[in-house]
């Protein structure tokens, strides 16, 4: 048994989450990737979509997907999430045997020495890091000594321990941000194939992005 979350903006969601997240679960050998949106998010802008319609979004993109289900911790939040707290709650929801895995793409990794108790993220989950296209490996020097202090070389699904290992994986490259959709809705181009049609149709609805 194994826990994965897949924490985000989801502003919009995306074919690309959709995918990555779906291939996490083979990957992981999981039932369900959870899809984990935050309310506020505690390093960026607000949000443009409010946290309703991020999770409606959310449920019409994976509506037929088996793999993957909705983490709603974060998402009603009214001062902005932090990771690790999100991490201490649900390892003291699942208890200290369960492996918990907390999925990021390596541009999120290349911010995480910037995160609120950044080293301790590793007492709660493993974290299991994606590449994304167009994004380097880390060159802040605090992150490649956490990196090759903590960086696993057994197979993830070896993994038998509840946390505490760093892992890589290359999954299909695939080439979508939420901020690209945004930027073609607002010089009004066609975002069809970069995300879901019930969510092309629902941002339709309900002008959001304009
Ligand atoms: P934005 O452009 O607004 O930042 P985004 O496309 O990066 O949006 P997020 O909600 O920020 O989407 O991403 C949630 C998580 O999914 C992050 O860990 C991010 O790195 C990862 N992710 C998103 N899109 C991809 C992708 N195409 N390939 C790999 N990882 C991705
Ligand atoms: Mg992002």
């Amino acid at each position: 048994m194994a826990i994965a979350l897949l924490g985000g903006t989801f502003d919009p969601v995306h074919c690309g989450h959709i995918e990555i997240g779906t291939q996490l679960a083979d990957y992981l050998d999981v039932e369900h990737v959870r899809l984990m949106p935050c309310g506020i998010p505690a390093h960026r802008e607000p949000p443009t979509a409010n946290p309703q319609q991020r999770l409606e979004m959310l449920g019409l993109a994976i509506a037929k997907r088996t793999k993957l289900t909705i983490e709603r911790c974060e998402i009603a939040h009214t001062k902005p999430s932090y990771s690790i707290d999100t991490l201490r709650q649900i390892r003291a929801d699942i208890g200290p045997v369960t492996r918990l895995f907390m999925c990021l793409g390596m541009d999120a990794l290349e911010h995480l020495h910037h995160w609120h108790e950044w080293r301790q993220l590793l007492d709660y989950c493993h974290i299991l890091v994606v590449s994304r296209p167009g994004t380097e490996y880390p060159v802040a020097l605090p992150l490649k000594a956490w990196i090759k202090d903590h960086q696993s070389d057994r197979s993830v699904t070896d993994e038998l321990r509840p946390s505490g290992c760093l892992y890589f994986c290359k999954l299909s490259l695939i080439d979508i941000s939420s901020t690209q959709i945004r930027q073609h809705l607002k010089q009004h181009r066609s975002i069809e194939h970069l995300t879901p049609d019930a969510v092309i149709d629902y941002i339709h609805r309900h002008n959001i992005y304009e």
